[in-house]
């Protein structure tokens, strides 16, 4: 179950991690895409805290809200409205419940919804599907976040500007699988 205070919290942590790695996020995406990444992920997340530090939202579904927008204005690129479709998701469903198995069990079909990627594209998907079924039996740990992350090496990418590579593309992490990590990391460092 999820507050006000610990949705805040966690995407202050979340906040945290991006921009410590923000040059890495980039270089992920250098080989496989244009290297935007971290710079768009920083920018969308600095956005986020600036929102929720100038107004406090009051109920959970604001919150979820008040992220979802910051992000679709700021991050850009192809993972800006994936981002912020998830976080509209959650707002959606955050009306009926608080529970985060809930919660990204729908954000994910609304990435994928919006996105057209399945599991096995080497995208977000190969880490948002597998670890909101890690929250609906609620054993997330950070190795099977790592593990998730990690997958997306082998797999050719089958979306975005990756996929323009074909075959090329195996060998180098997905950029949004590894921020989708940070995001999920984010979430256990909070709740634990
Ligand atoms: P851009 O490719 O426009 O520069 P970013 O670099 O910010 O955007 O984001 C790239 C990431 O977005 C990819 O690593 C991948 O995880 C994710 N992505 C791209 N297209 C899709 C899609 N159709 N479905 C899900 N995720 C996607
Ligand atoms: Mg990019
Ligand atoms: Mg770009």
């Amino acid at each position: 179950a999820l507050t006000v205070d610990n949705l805040i919290e966690w995407i202050n942590n979340f906040s945290q991690k991006v921009n410590e790695h923000k040059d890495y996020l980039s270089e992920l995406d250098t080989p496989i895409g244009d290297g935007d990444h971290g710079n768009n992920m920083a920018r969308g997340v600095n956005a986020v805290q600036e929102s929720l530090t100038n107004k406090k939202p009051a109920e959970l579904t604001d919150a979820f809200k008040q992220v979802a927008m910051a992000l679709i204005s700021k991050v850009g690129g192809a993972s800006g409205p994936l981002y912020g479709t998830a976080f509209l998701e959650m707002a959606k469903k955050s009306k009926d419940t608080t529970d985060l198995g809930e919660l990204f069990t729908a954000a994910n079909e609304g990435v994928k919804k919006r996105g057209g990627a399945k599991v096995g594209d080497k995208t977000m998907v190969d880490v948002f599907e597998p670890l909101a079924e890690k929250l609906t039996q609620g054993l997330l740990e950070q190795s099977e976040i790592d593990e998730a992350v990690e997958g997306t090496k082998d797999l050719v990418a089958k979306k975005g500007r990756a996929s323009y590579l074909g075959e090329r593309s195996v060998g180098h992490l997905d950029p949004g699988a590894m921020s989708s990590g940070y995001l999920f990391s984010a979430l256990i460092e909070t709740e634990g």
